[in-house]
């Protein structure tokens, strides 16, 4: 958010982020319900004990929030691309409101957003991960760390490449620091798209090194 953004919001109230209107927040009723009918993590889980998540199915380490696909991939590409790193605070409103998800989230004790190279964060002037990860660890009172995992190579962009050099581009590329940071906790990933899950795949290969407690996956949106 630069300098301008953030004294109009101090002057005027919040904006919904998707179709701008005044009053109702970072996302009005209207827009939550159109934005709903992308999400594929539902709230619809009411008898799963989140404290024991993992004996139940390993596969519930793993959520993601909307489909990327039509709407939702406008809204991220312009929340990436174009400047609008407002959109953070109308994508955790939803989050916040999916009880499922925020559960989900609640249930671990560390979150840490896929990092992004030195380099690429100064160009774009944010992480967008990171904007999301942070808001998300304020709501849900859970730490968030961003000195554990680094980028140490600035590769190609994951889009850009198929599956197999998705895999090679991002071999080595994440360093685990700091591990004793996360030694024995409940860890949480975050990422804003899982296409093939080779970003993943490598963050969680150097995270698993610091003898972790537990590893979930959380991302926006699944391709
Ligand atoms: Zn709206």
């Amino acid at each position: 958010m630069n300098l301008l953004e953030k004294a109009l919001e101090y002057i005027f109230l919040p904006s919904c982020g998707v179709c701008g209107k005044l009053g109702e927040g970072y996302l009005c009723e209207k827009c939550g319900k159109i934005l709903e009918k992308y999400a594929i993590c539902h709230n619809d889980y009411k008898n799963i004990d989140v404290n024991n998540i993992k004996s139940i199915n390993s596969d519930i380490d793993r959520l993601h929030i909307f489909q990327y696909k039509e709407l939702i991939r406008k809204l991220i590409i312009q929340y990436k691309f174009n400047n609008k790193s407002y959109l953070y605070k109308t994508f955790c409103e939803f989050i916040v409101k999916n009880k499922k998800a925020f559960d989900f989230i609640k249930s671990y004790d560390i979150i840490i957003p896929v990092p992004m190279h030195n380099k690429k964060k100064a160009l774009r002037g944010y992480n967008q991960s990171e904007l999301i990860a942070k808001e998300l660890a304020k709501k849900a009172e859970i730490e968030i760390f961003t000195d554990v995992l680094k980028k140490v190579k600035n590769n190609k962009v994951q889009s850009s490449l198929n599956k197999e050099d998705r895999k090679n581009n991002v071999k080595d590329v994440y360093k685990l620091i700091n591990k004793e940071k996360i030694y024995n906790k409940k860890v949480l990933i975050f990422d804003d798209i899982y296409t093939t899950g080779a970003t993943i795949e490598a963050c969680k290969k150097e995270i698993l090194k610091a003898n972790v407690k537990q590893f979930g996956i959380l991302t926006l949106a699944k391709d």
